[in-house]
């Protein structure tokens, strides 16, 4: 008898693997709990402004994932090379901070400068498994104290001192003391990181690549998973029982843990430890032109928000002509009620403050988004308790997917590749 597959959540990780399982012709049923698909690569249409779930911009930096877009997206693509910025005292500096010095106060530079030959000759003697002695080993007490510490705080919203550092490796540009002193005594051309160049759909939005999906994958809407029984491999979801022999959960991995029924004692205490932050985005129209980069980060706490992005840079059709539209980005720890009102009134004050808005710009549209499970947290706990649910389901015949279902900090690339690879062995 055929092996019956479910999926659960019709994000990019679902869409992705039912979209390859249509081409090896294996059935599943992908269930979702909206009555829309594409999870946070969804995109939103208001006043004729096509507004993304918090700007997702497509890293495609395997060839395999390049070409996966590629075929998914046809002509519909559009390659950028990056145009970021950090905001700091007054300044717009090129992002990565750690490689831009140049322009700031001459004395925050030395500082910066000297902190980092001091760690340059204290590196190899560096424990580097947590954030904080990761990135003092690296950058140096100055480019930590100005940057990297007030920065992540704001968005991991977690204790700093508990962070660990293997999710730096692929997200925070490397720099050597080349690069770092270089960058301080001239204004540099050089790329750095993951993100240097990006590519985002002509049209549409990142809803873009999610209707690519939805060519072939297919989905049952409204039927959010409430329970799965995993002795007699069932699924409760919209009011329907689901039966299968092969399950997949792209589903935040907590909200699993809470829907599985008779964990082990062992297990259930590894679903407690995983934590993460929340991110609550402002999406906004106005009238007029706007700065010319495509997204800046905001280390100080002036700012409530990290990181602002320009929508309209990326594409034509987002916004229309002759107006803007922007993200703003907020991280909360879960538990923390944000005053959005406060949050609104600030955040749009100061884009006019930093020239974001035109003075007497009009605006056309306010809209919040809430991300209640955004980042999944690095602290000591996480690798252990995430392999041995991983393991233990796996025994049940559960696979782990995506960024949420997997835990992890990945972006849509991986899911992309993930799903493919999931259902080739699927498939097998
Ligand atoms: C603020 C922010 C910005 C980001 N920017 C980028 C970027 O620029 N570039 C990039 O590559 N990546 C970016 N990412 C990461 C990217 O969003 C993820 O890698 C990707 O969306 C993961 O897709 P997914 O399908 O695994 O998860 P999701 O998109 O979360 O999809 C999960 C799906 O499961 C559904 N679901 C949830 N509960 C249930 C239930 N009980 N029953 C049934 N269905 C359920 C949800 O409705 C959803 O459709 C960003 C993430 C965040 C938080």
């Amino acid at each position: 008898m055929e092996n019956r597959i479910v999926i659960m959540g019709a994000g990019l990780s679902g869409l992705a693997l039912a979209y390859n399982l249509e081409s090896c012709k294996k059935d599943y049923a992908l269930l979702e709990a909206k009555n829309k698909a594409g999870g946070l690569c969804a995109s939103y249409k208001i006043k004729d402004f096509t507004f993304d779930y918090g700007g997702h911009l497509l890293h495609l930096n395997a060839k395999r994932g390049l070409k996966m877009a590629q075929k998914l997206l046809g002509k519909n693509i559009l390659l950028h090379k990056r145009r970021a910025f950090v905001h700091i005292y007054g300044r717009d500096l090129a992002f990565p901070f750690q490689n831009n010095l140049y322009g700031l106060d001459e004395k925050i530079v030395s500082e910066c400068v000297n902190e980092a030959l001091k760690a340059y000759k204290e590196k190899d003697k560096a424990d580097t498994a947590l954030f904080k002695n990761w990135a003092l080993a690296l950058y140096g007490k100055g480019i930590c104290k100005h940057f990297m510490f007030p920065y992540n705080q704001k968005l991991w919203q977690t204790d700093l001192g508990k962070l660990t550092s293997d999710w730096c490796g692929k997200f925070v540009p490397a720099s050597t003391l080349e690069d770092i002193i270089k960058g301080a005594y001239a204004q540099r051309k050089k790329d750095f990181g993951y993100n240097a160049h990006f590519f985002y759909p002509k049209t549409g939005g990142s809803q873009a690549l999610v209707d690519a999906l939805l060519k072939k994958a297919r989905v049952k809407y409204k039927a959010a998973v409430t329970a799965v029984d995993l002795k007699n491999k069932t699924i409760a979801a919209g009011g329907k029982t689901y039966g299968y022999d092969k399950l997949v959960s792209t589903l935040p991995l907590p909200l699993l843990g809470c829907a599985l029924k008779d964990l082990p004692a062992n297990i259930k205490k590894d679903f407690a430890a995983l934590k993460h932050n929340s991110v609550y985005v402002l999406n906004i129209a106005a009238t007029g032109k706007t700065k010319d980069g495509h997204w800046y980060y905001f280390p100080e706490d002036k700012y409530p928000f990290f990181r602002v992005g320009v929508q309209s840079s990326f594409a034509k059709d987002l916004a229309i002509g002759g107006s803007s539209s922007f993200y703003v980005e907020f991280a909360a720890a879960p538990g923390q009620k944000p005053d959005f009102e406060v949050w609104q009134k600030t955040a749009l004050a100061q884009l006019k403050e930093l020239g974001f808005i035109e003075t007497g710009a009009k605006i056309l549209v306010k809209n919040w988004v809430s991300i209640p499970q955004a980042y999944p947290i690095y602290d000591a706990k996480r690798k252990e308790a995430v392999e041995n649910i991983a393991n233990y389901l796996r025994g049940q015949g559960v696979y782990l997917l995506g960024r949420y279902g997997a835990w992890e900090y990945s972006f849509m690339e991986k899911s992309l590749l993930d799903a493919a690879d999931l259902a080739l062995e699927i498939c097998q």
